[in-house]
């Protein structure tokens, strides 16, 4: 039976609010790093759903939790032990963050922020009243009322005035900055070590390190927003690895979400054990109905397994320094430069020489509309850059696709 016969297009507009602007492809199939549209046309999906699809479309291992958990418990509530929030939190803590702490579960990434935000502001009022949060522009945190007034951009503020007081912005990567920031009100810094949203900007090791520095003088938290670079993103399961390796960082939380679920809803975020801060959110301080469900962590341990098992992080260094490494080499006029780490790869174009030929269109935009018409998926990051944000298990064969694809495109337009 077609699916589609009985169905109209005109019930997105006519039913759906008109909060995004959306591309007209209708994605209704995928598998590994392809989907297919209701016309069945075939896309290269480098967009992977915003760094939502780590194994690509459908992966079997997760298919299969997901289905066995749905026919076994899909629901309980949190008056209950579950099992495998107990097993992923498990997994969290060992053989990613590998430092000892505590995880709570959500169901997206504002909402993981939310939650350290409430530990923040309670780690605050035990501290002496302290409840100011430092954040860093270009940053992006969510849509929530504190993750948005988090979120230091003035686009996403717009209109929705009067935000939340407590929140402090920074330049990105100024030290100095930073440290003229800090008051006696001063209580946490939430920062991305690889802002995704402002166009794949990584963090420096030098502010990293003065960050934690800050914090240990002051007896600030410092809080990782990993939501979008966790799980092999940058080339290691944290994503602040991916910037000072080893043991030298030692965050008091992180968020997540993205890679975590495949795609299906599921986030978190882990306190560290010291100083009694896993404490700090005790019992009736905070919660969720769905968050953290039998069904949503069965997924998310059959996610990380396969990322930890299938040593997708060696696949995304390699694969992503190969992919790099061909883009830079083409010297092309429509990029700028192209920043990578990882699977996370953004790429800065040449706006003036792209608004020449976009009709007025932003140039991040524009180009990703041509590589949808030439059956290729990325997301723009800001006016200038797009991302690419594969699967990390791609092959080194769908990499050459993606490059093939991506520079006929980019020549098409520069001629
Ligand atoms: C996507 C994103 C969020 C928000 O996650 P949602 O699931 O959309 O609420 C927060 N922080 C970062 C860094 C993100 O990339």
């Amino acid at each position: 039976m077609d699916k589609t016969t009985d169905f109209d297009p005109a019930w997105l507009n006519e039913y759906v609010l008109p909060n995004y602007g959306r591309y007209n492809v209708w994605p209704v199939r995928g598998e590994g790093p392809y989907v297919w549209d209701r016309d069945g046309k075939k896309y290269l999906d480098f967009a992977g759903g915003v760094a939502v699809c780590p194994l690509g479309h459908c992966p079997p291992p997760v298919v299969k939790a997901l289905t066995d958990q749905a026919n076994t418990l899909i629901h309980v509530s949190n008056w209950y032990c579950i099992d495998k929030q107990a097993e992923l939190a498990r997994i969290l803590i060992e053989e990613c963050v590998k430092i000892p702490g505590k995880c709570f579960f959500s169901n997206s990434g504002a909402e993981a922020n939310e939650g350290l935000l409430k530990l923040a502001r309670k780690y605050g009022q035990q501290t002496g009243g302290r409840y100011e949060i430092i954040t860093f522009t270009g940053s992006f945190h969510g849509r929530t009322f504190g993750a948005m007034t988090a979120t230091a951009q003035e686009k996403i503020h717009g209109g929705f005035g009067p935000l939340p007081p407590g929140f402090v912005y920074v330049p990105f990567n100024d030290v100095q900055a930073l440290e003229a920031a800090i008051t006696d009100k001063t209580v946490a810094i939430l920062v991305e070590p690889v802002q995704g949203e402002s166009g794949v900007n990584a963090v420096t090791p030098d502010f990293l390190r003065n960050a934690q520095r800050l914090c240990k003088e002051k007896d600030l938290l410092l809080l990782l927003d990993e939501v979008q670079v966790g799980f092999g993103r940058a080339g290691e399961l944290t994503g602040w690895r991916a910037i000072i390796p080893g043991d030298e960082i030692q965050p008091d939380g992180i968020s997540w979400a993205k890679a975590i679920g495949s795609g299906f809803p599921l986030g978190g975020f882990w306190v560290n054990d010291r100083r009694d801060l896993s404490k700090v959110l005790g019992p009736g301080t905070h919660g969720t109905t769905y968050g953290g469900s039998p069904l949503a962590c069965a997924v998310g341990i059959a996610t990380l397994r396969a990322i930890i098992d299938g040593k997708l992080c060696d696949n995304a260094k390699t694969l992503g320094a190969s992919i790099a490494a061909a883009g830079r080499g083409w010297n092309h006029p429509l990029i700028k430069e192209v920043r990578q780490l990882g699977l996370f790869i953004g790429w800065e174009l040449n706006a003036e020489a792209i608004t020449e030929k976009s009709g007025g269109k932003l140039p991040s935009i524009f180009l990703a509309q041509k590589l949808l018409d030439a059956g290729m998926m990325v997301t723009p990051a800001g006016p200038n850059v797009v991302r690419w944000l594969s699967p990390l298990n791609i092959t080194a064969g769908q990499a050459e696709e993606g490059l093939t694809l991506f520079k006929s495109v980019l020549d098409e337009i520069a001629n």
